[in-house]
């Protein structure tokens, strides 16, 4: 027998993407199971009472644990470098059961402006039903942070880079306002996953995910994660336990082998993702190109400090307004026409009439949501055919 050893512990994170969560069965399968199966027997009533009762380790119902999903939980906090994931449904469902866990009626929460429009809504028109408050706040602006702050306040939750402009979080400040005013900083890293960016060494408490984008990375089913401090996963375990939006085992192991390439696959989306900016920045047809890669971002130096690397979404302005924008798009024919990001297809997609479409006038434009604007989640394909898309979109303009 082959002493398994503790070289997991010290390994880099592209070997624990691979071998972290690893549970064979006694089949001996090299490649990781799917436990399809609803709920787990048990060997004698005194095993399935002791299985219930918690005084024995394992298996009982899928909506409590599943093995493939706690493989999926182990890796994703291995790479997180947090003590512990829980996977959910969707991205969503994961910052759902975050809220429901740590927050009750009367409790407030800061949340930065431009976070997914989802993410809005939930705070919006659902947890206010339940007596949970919400402010808006400007990612950038530290101070504003701290002077929306109040006594009730459990909650700063963000995205950095944000989505299209790729705003930078200053993470290691918010952190400081978050201890200061005894409140937990959740940080949604679905941009940047953590082969770009660790929340959690930076200092937020919480990291959520819509393991839907760049962990999957190829558009196949969705999912979602929440990881951090087991004081503070234990809970959000139990809220799903009971309330129910789990991963399912499928999903599970799609994630699963999602995360073994993740490290190579970030990296050649930023690769392909700085090109493009690079040379988007060349075209006379644009007014402006948003990528934090660029020096000439405004998140750029915190980007190089708390990244490493500056992601595959990228947003460029067409002087020409709408018509420009929606034009560009029609005459591209190799990038997908959709709103979804963090898949090996690029994507394209006119944001103010799509994805921030049910913002008024104002707020767009208070977000730098401009009618020119077109934002594309950059691929894997050969960059010269992403060039030469780009090149389709830009006749005759
Ligand atoms: C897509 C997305 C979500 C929601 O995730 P789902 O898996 O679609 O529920 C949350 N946050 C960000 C930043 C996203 O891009």
């Amino acid at each position: 027998m082959r002493d398994k050893g503790k070289w997991l512990d010290d390994a880099g994170a592209r070997t624990r993407a691979i071998r972290a969560g690893i549970e064979r069965t006694h089949e001996g399968e090299h490649g990781e199971p799917i436990f399809t199966s609803s709920s787990f027997v048990f060997d004698s009533a005194e095993d399935a009472a002791a299985r219930f009762s918690g005084d024995q380790a394992g298996n009982v119902y899928s909506r409590y644990t599943n093995p493939t999903v706690r493989s999926f939980e182990e890796r994703l906090a291995s790479l997180e470098m947090g003590e512990a994931a829980v996977a959910t449904a969707s991205g969503m469902s994961a910052i759902l059961a975050l809220c429901m866990t740590h927050l009750r009626a009367g409790d407030h929460v800061l949340c930065s402006q431009d976070v997914f429009g989802a993410t809005v809504g939930l705070f919006q028109n659902t947890l206010m039903k339940f007596g949970v408050e919400v402010s808006f706040v400007p990612l950038t602006e530290v101070d504003a942070w701290r002077d929306a702050a109040r006594s009730s306040t459990r909650l700063l939750f963000l995205e950095t880079p944000s989505n299209p402009l790729n705003a930078v979080a200053d993470l290691p400040a918010l952190a400081n306002i978050s201890r200061d005013i005894g409140a937990l900083l959740a940080v949604d890293n679905c941009f940047c996953t953590p082969v770009l960016q660790k929340p959690l060494a930076l200092g937020a408490d919480i990291v959520t995910h819509s393991a839907t984008k760049y962990l999957d990375g190829q558009g196949r089913v969705l999912g979602g994660a929440v990881v951090g401090a087991r004081t503070l996963i234990e809970p959000i375990v139990a809220f799903n336990r009971s309330c129910g939006p789990t991963m399912s085992a499928f999903n599970a192991w799609v994630m699963l082998k999602g995360l073994e390439t993740l490290e190579l696959r970030m990296q050649a989306h930023c690769d392909n993702a700085s090109r493009l900016a690079q040379w988007l920045q060349t075209r006379a047809e644009l007014a402006a190109v948003h990528y934090c890669g660029l020096a000439e971002h405004p998140g750029h130096e915190l980007a190089s400090r708390q990244q490493a690397g500056y992601g595959g979404v990228l947003a460029f302005e067409l002087k020409g307004g709408r018509e420009a924008a929606w034009r560009f798009i029609n005459q591209t024919q190799m990038m997908s026409l959709t709103a979804n990001l963090g898949d090996t297809k690029t994507t394209i997609v006119h944001p103010a009439s799509t994805t921030h479409g049910r913002l008024s006038v104002a707020q767009r434009e208070a977000a730098g949501i401009s009618e020119g604007l077109v934002r594309i989640a950059v691929g894997l394909e050969n960059f010269e055919d992403l060039q030469s898309d780009c090149e389709r979109g830009f006749a005759g303009a």
